[in-house]
């Protein structure tokens, strides 16, 4: 019989996600993924998974910019409809807005993209010759 709380491969429906959100082990989601801010550490430090299939690119860092757009463009027109607040204000609260919010989804996008890569056994095409 399977041991559910140590067993590798059994996952709750939907928590892959979530998993990947918090920086946690795709497979396990109870070691970390991360030894550093965005650096990956090497393998999970419960489940022993060897994250070498791990290769999210520049995947998390367009979400963020088109997340981040849509968030500061959005609420600069709000704000500049109903309020007409000074341009130096509007320069000071949307440029920190748009340096602040990359730092802070950054990591948690790149932790979902290779959870949802290491659920989905997504991997580099290769030629069936190969
Ligand atoms: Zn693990």
């Amino acid at each position: 019989m399977e041991n559910r709380e140590t067993s590798p491969t059994h996952h709750a429906p939907g928590s892959t996600v979530w998993a990947g959100l918090m920086g946690r082990c795709p497979s396990c989601h109870r070691g970390k993924l991360f030894a550093g801010y965005l650096t990956l550490a090497p393998r999970c430090n419960v489940c022993g998974l060897d994250y070498d299939f791990a290769e999210s690119g520049d995947g998390p860092a367009v979400f963020v910019i088109l997340v981040t757009g849509f968030i500061v463009v959005g609420a600069a027109l709000i704000v500049e409809v109903l309020y007409r607040p000074p341009y130096w204000l509007h320069a000071l609260l949307w440029g920190s807005l748009a340096l602040v919010l990359p730092l802070l989804l950054l990591r948690a996008f790149k932790g979902v993209l290779i959870a949802l890569q290491f659920k989905h056994k997504a991997e580099e095409g290769k030629l069936a010759s190969d």
